[in-house]
């Protein structure tokens, strides 16, 4: 693909840096539900700017932008260091499902509130027992009388203790094959019958949680992409997931590198061979994963689709970022064990990258499997 901005889209990138230089947020306050807030009138301002929901069609509230300018959009938010927006669910997975395979009342309902901020979503995929293996889910949903009802028990449900709707899938038919039993629905997380226990993460945040799921009651309406059709609705979820991180990901790290450079070179660690080597090492690979987050839209804009070419900007990304907190950390010396240094935090929350969104060794197997098309494990 050519790599070159068009004079529009170099028009484009300057006047978001200039919107972002004026309107930048500053950090997050401390506390989780004051950070939180702070997103959500960052998302807001966003949105009133036409800076949410990029690439979605103008007719759903969105920019109607290109890929490039998404990517772009990306890239810039992790230059200026802006604080995700607070609906990042929402608008990276549940609109997009909405939009492919919502009816006109679904997209009528629900897509407005995630780009505003004003109705947060979560994804209730991950089971006990299920993870990798989703297709093995349990939970289970039952018609009655015109509505459905769903017990079970989901996990690692982020921002479920914010969430005004959940992504679930839910298993309606145990008589077929675990792919064809499945269902894709919108739970109403705002009824006693899900209970939400949250989960501290090795950082200490409680980012995500646990839901108990006992008789809750989803409507008709809300069932997404037809009953007994769960698993290609869900894979249009995670290949948006995946395709999501690509431009911003490869920018953020791209950032973090730049910063552990320079905390090398105060601490004078650059002038030895080893760390030098290893600052090398990584430089090559933060470039190989900005090329390769490119040709993951050029995909995406040849087919219309996000495809499995996502799984390697992910997987990369995942091992970069341990990698360079890991060196940073080295860098630091015995204060990289300090609770309060950011890059512990850093080093911390990078252990989550290689499982959260596709762990890597699932991601090989898709890369394996079906972008390199070697025989299939089993
Ligand atoms: C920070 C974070 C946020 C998350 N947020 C959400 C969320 O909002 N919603 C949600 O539904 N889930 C969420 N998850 C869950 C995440 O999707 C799962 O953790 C992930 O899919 C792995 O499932 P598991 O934890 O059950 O591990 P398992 O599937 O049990 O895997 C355990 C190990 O076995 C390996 N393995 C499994 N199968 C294979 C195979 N076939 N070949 C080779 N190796 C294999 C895995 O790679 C892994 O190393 C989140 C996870 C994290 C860390």
């Amino acid at each position: 693909m050519d790599l070159t901005l068009s004079p529009s889209e170099a028009a484009f990138r300057d006047e978001l840096r200039a919107w972002l230089a004026e309107h930048h947020p500053g950090e997050d306050p401390p506390g989780d539900d004051e950070a939180f807030e702070h997103r959500r009138d960052w998302q807001r301002k966003l949105f009133e700017a036409g800076y949410a929901g990029f690439s979605w069609p103008k007719e759903y509230g969105g920019r109607g932008a290109t890929l490039i300018e998404q990517a772009l959009f990306g890239e810039e938010m992790a230059r200026a260091k802006a604080p995700q927006p607070v609906n990042v669910l929402g608008m990276v997975m549940g609109g997009p499902v909405v939009i492919t395979h919502g009816t006109d009342e679904q997209k009528d309902r629900w897509l407005r509130a995630i780009l505003t901020g004003e109705e947060i979503w979560c994804q209730g995929f991950s089971e006990p027992e299920s993870g990798s293996d989703l297709a093995s889910l349990k939970t289970k949903a039952v018609k009655s009388n015109g509505e459905w009802l769903v017990t079970g028990q989901k996990v690692w449900t982020t921002y479920a203790h914010k969430a005004k709707w959940c992504m679930l899938v839910a298993r309606t038919d145990q008589d077929v094959p675990k792919h064809q039993g499945l269902t894709y629905f919108i739970m109403d997380m705002e009824q006693e019958e899900v209970q939400v226990r949250p989960l501290h993460q090795i950082t200490k945040e409680p980012e995500f949680n646990e839901l108990f799921i006992e008789e809750a009651r989803i409507p008709d309406e809300n069932l997404v992409g037809g009953v007994g059709n769960g698993w290609a609705v869900a894979i249009t979820t995670l290949m948006n997931e995946r395709a999501g991180l690509g431009a911003a990901a490869a920018a953020g790290v791209r950032i973090g590198l730049e910063e552990l450079k320079q905390l090398a070179h105060e601490r004078g660690a650059d002038e030895d061979p080893v760390i030098r080597q290893r600052l090398a090492q990584l430089t090559i690979e933060v470039e190989l994963l900005r090329l390769n987050s490119w040709r993951g839209l050029t995909q995406i804009m040849k087919r219309g689709v996000p495809g499995p070419e996502g799984s390697l900007p992910k997987w990369q990304w995942g091992e970069i970022n341990q990698a360079l907190t890991e060196l940073a950390v080295d860098v630091l010396g015995e204060e990289g064990a300090y609770w309060d240094s950011p890059w512990t935090y850093r080093l911390l929350r990078s252990r989550a990258n290689s499982i959260e969104g596709g762990t890597t060794e699932i991601l090989k197997n898709i890369i394996a499997e079906r972008v390199l098309g070697l025989p299939k494990l089993r």
